[in-house]
């Protein structure tokens, strides 16, 4: 994307310019600039660009965003430099914002006490096997932090923020209105320092008088074994920094496990579906199954039913230890959950084979049709095979 002009620079306005001469200034480059009447290939661009900027800075709350961040406070969905940190209702920078600087805006809150700094989410996805024996991961994530040339004043190294002319340093306009019922003060904040009671004559030219960059930040996580999907770390004071000298905010890590070719967790214990035939269903057998710890053995007695449930004790996930003082409080099974499964495309000899043991089970389960040893099976395991 091309460098996105300064709002400011294209209405042609002052930083402190008030609503009134923002409207004069985008109506006056609006009539210069419409499509309709500049035929200039360049103005139809230019019109956008304006409408933009005023969309923007006719609207406190945004202009109050975008003189803290620049663009990167007012776009919309402008997730892409900011990876990682998504959803979680957050429709828009604008929300974001608001999420991290409370109801800062419009409200009459005085903004000079010191402001602990907003928390961050941050969604981590990891393996099961991750998530059941914890890992050590680092992660990037880009986050507002102060800015380091002016410190987080704000002001160019060297020159000093000033106190506002308009309010007088108080952050808040009075202006007396009459009505019905008397006359009464009515109560805003300051339009041009918007609360601070300070304005910034010579603006930082890294932050631009936002106090506030940018920055990519590598940070490693610990996961201790046993989280489980949206379970949160959290990296005290690793989330955007305070306000005046407010302490950081932290940043949360939501853990999103991924799903396992066999096995399904609940809680701390895992679940795998095994399928078995008929033959050792009825014989018995002793099979080799996967688990966290690599392959263990399982004995299927004699007489195994689709539905029954086996269990390998202690084989399932580590209980995830919330003291966090890594102490190891056991963990939970693994349950094998047997499905007999019946043949469907029998080879002449195999055909053979059951109707001969048919035969041998009793007359009330003896073929009628060619295909009736099927229908018979079925109807004796239908019930826990649900077929
Ligand atoms: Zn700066
Ligand atoms: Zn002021």
């Amino acid at each position: 994307m091309a460098q996105k002009r300064d709002y400011y620079e294209v209405l042609g306005v002052d930083r402190t310019a008030t609503k009134e001469e923002l409207k004069k200034a985008f109506r006056r480059l609006a009539r210069q600039y419409h499509p309709d009447v500049n035929k200039d290939p360049d103005a139809s661009e230019r019109f956008k660009e304006i409408n933009e900027a005023y969309e923007v800075l006719s609207d406190d709350k945004k202009r109050a965003l975008y003189d803290r961040y620049g663009h990167d406070g007012v776009q919309n969905g402008g997730f892409g430099g900011f990876s990682g940190f998504e959803g979680a209702g957050f429709g828009s920078m604008a929300d974001i914002f608001e999420e991290f600087f409370g109801s800062a805006f419009g409200s009459r809150r005085r903004r000079r006490g010191p402001r602990r700094g907003a928390d961050l989410r941050y969604n981590l996805t990891i393996t099961f096997e991750e998530a059941a024996f914890g890992t050590e991961k680092e992660i990037e994530v880009r986050r507002p932090a102060v800015c380091p040339t002016c410190n987080g004043s704000g002001a160019e190294p060297g020159t000093t923020p000033v106190t506002c002319a308009t309010c007088r340093g108080t952050g808040e306009v009075r202006r007396v209105q009459q009505s019905i019922l008397g006359s009464f003060v009515n109560v805003t904040t300051c339009p041009t320092c918007q609360g601070t009671g300070e304005t910034i004559p010579n603006l930082c030219r890294t932050c631009n008088g936002r106090k506030q960059v940018y920055e990519n930040k590598t940070l490693k996580v610990r996961i201790p074994p046993g989280v489980d999907n949206e379970t949160q770390i959290r990296l005290t004071g690793e989330g955007a920094p305070g306000v005046n000298g407010g302490p950081s905010g932290h940043l949360y890590v939501i853990i999103h496990v991924k799903e396992h070719p066999y096995f399904e967790r609940r809680g701390d214990d895992i679940w795998l579906d095994l399928q078995i035939n008929v033959a050792q269903a009825a014989l018995g057998d002793e099979v080799t199954v996967p688990t966290l710890d690599g392959e263990a053995r399982l004995v299927i007695p004699p007489g195994t039913e689709s539905g029954q449930v086996f269990h390998l004790r202690g084989k399932g996930v580590p209980r995830l230890d919330r003291s966090g003082r890594g102490a190891d409080i056991g963990r939970g099974d693994q349950h094998v959950l047997i499905h007999v499964s019946i043949p469907k495309n029998l080879t002449d000899e195999q055909r053979q084979l059951f109707q001969e043991l048919a035969r041998t089970l009793g007359k009330e389960v003896i073929p009628q049709r060619e295909k009736g040893i099927l229908s018979q099976l079925r109807d004796a395991l239908g019930d826990v095979f649900g077929l």
